[in-house]
């Protein structure tokens, strides 16, 4: 990857991870991650995908070397567009590679989408004209697949620059090979100043490769990855997740768990996580903590999402849990002021009373005590900043 590039993401991220306090509840290494993960969003551009203009035909140019899997990005790409409704179109333009037609059109037959091409023709740009003028206004997408390899670079990059301005194109998608990593800017670079890039696709992400090189094509572009290939076959194509995305590059799964926590402990009550923080946590924060973890109810996919987590709760503990929570927002409510703000007043004649108005056992109301109890111990321990330990000690 560029020097320039490394270097400039590095400072950036030493700065903040210096600089900023994680905020209580979120661990320093989820916090790490999240400015990891804003970081690297912000230079894949975040998730985007084309808007396609209705009403008239939108022009895709397919660029990349050879090898990079062009063609068949190309032919998914037309499958997944036909699925999604779009009447879809594909020129081969690759007059370079002898049995590129042949290829494109093998595999696009069995999506029924149509390929023109001219067998024999060399002049790439001509044939994109044709391609165009025969497809007329019948389709909304017309994908055109070019050449990825010159006798020389520069040969390439002229043809690049004359077949751009025979199709004027809406947009122009950049393919890159997920496994070439560092060449990627230089690559993306070059492209980008015969077309403007505007999205990128990374292929060949089934394999072990982390396909960062697509950081470096989209800061060189300036645009977003909008679709990667996952394999072989047709279907192996997806919208790009930047979470998805950069948690396969730090080897930790999707992101977006530690990053949603992350939202709800930012947008929380300040006040409480202070006094949570500083050990004064009353059975109301507890009570709204465990609500903050849990979520809207997926608590399970919260657990499996998280880092170090996946797999290692059972669905039956799970529920189990969320029936607990569910009992003790009752227990809580016949708690009075002074009992939630000072749970320590919980002795066994309190506990009788609040198990007689909640209508729960006492060992209910006792259950809640200890939990409570640990959770607080736990905190102070940790100084507040660890809610998978708090999940940890509430049985998971
Ligand atoms: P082009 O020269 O850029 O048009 O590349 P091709 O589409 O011919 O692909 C080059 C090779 O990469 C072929 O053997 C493809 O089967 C393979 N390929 C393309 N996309 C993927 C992918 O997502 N995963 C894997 N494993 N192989 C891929």
């Amino acid at each position: 990857m560029d020097v320039r590039l490394v270097k400039e993401i590095a400072g950036r991220l030493e700065e903040r991870c210096v600089g900023e306090v994680p905020p209580p509840g979120l661990s320093r290494k989820d916090h790490i991650v999240k400015i990891l993960y804003d970081e690297l969003a912000k230079l894949l551009g975040g998730e985007s995908e084309f808007s396609f203009k209705p009403g008239r035909t939108n022009k895709v140019l397919m660029l990349g070397i050879q090898g990079s899997g062009k063609s068949t990005i190309t032919a998914k790409l037309a499958k997944l567009l036909t699925r999604q409704g779009y009447k879809t179109g594909v020129v081969g333009a690759d007059t370079y590679r002898p049995g590129a037609l042949v290829q494109l059109r093998t595999m696009c037959e069995r999506s029924n989408v149509e390929v023109y091409g001219e067998e024999g023709e060399s002049d790439a740009p001509a044939v994109v004209r044709r391609g165009l003028r025969h497809f007329g206004d019948s389709c909304d997408v017309i994908l055109v697949d070019t050449a990825g390899r010159h006798k020389e670079e520069g040969e390439l990059l002229d043809e690049m620059k004359r077949i751009g301005k025979a199709a004027e194109p809406d947009l122009a998608l950049l393919v890159i090979d997920g496994t070439i990593g560092n060449r990627c800017y230089a690559q993306a670079e070059a492209f980008h100043k015969t077309v403007p890039v505007g999205g990128i696709v990374v292929t060949k992400l089934d394999s072990s490769a982390k396909g960062g090189g697509a950081i470096a094509a989209s800061a060189a572009t300036g645009s977003s990855v909008m679709y990667i290939g996952t394999g072989e076959r047709i279907d192996d194509i997806e919208q790009f997740s930047s979470t998805r995305f950069v948690g396969r590059l730090l080897g930790m799964g999707d992101v977006r768990a530690v990053l949603e926590l992350a939202k709800r402990l930012e947008d929380g009550d300040q006040d409480r996580l202070k006094r949570i923080s500083s050990g004064k946590m009353t059975m109301d924060d507890f009570y709204q903590q465990l609500g903050e973890v849990a979520g809207a109810g997926s608590l399970q996919g919260l657990l499996e999402n998280m880092p170090g987590f996946s797999g290692s709760v059972q669905t039956g503990k799970i529920e189990q849990l969320e029936g607990r929570i569910e009992r003790w927002r009752y227990i809580i409510q016949s708690m009075t002021q002074a009992e939630k703000a000072d749970p320590d007043l919980l002795n066994a004649s309190r506990i009788k009373r609040i198990a007689r108005g909640s209508g729960w056992p006492e060992h209910d109301v006792k259950e809640l005590r200890k939990g409570y109890n640990n959770s607080k111990g736990m905190i102070k321990a940790s100084k507040g900043r660890q809610m998978q330990g708090m999940l940890r000690r509430m049985g998971l």
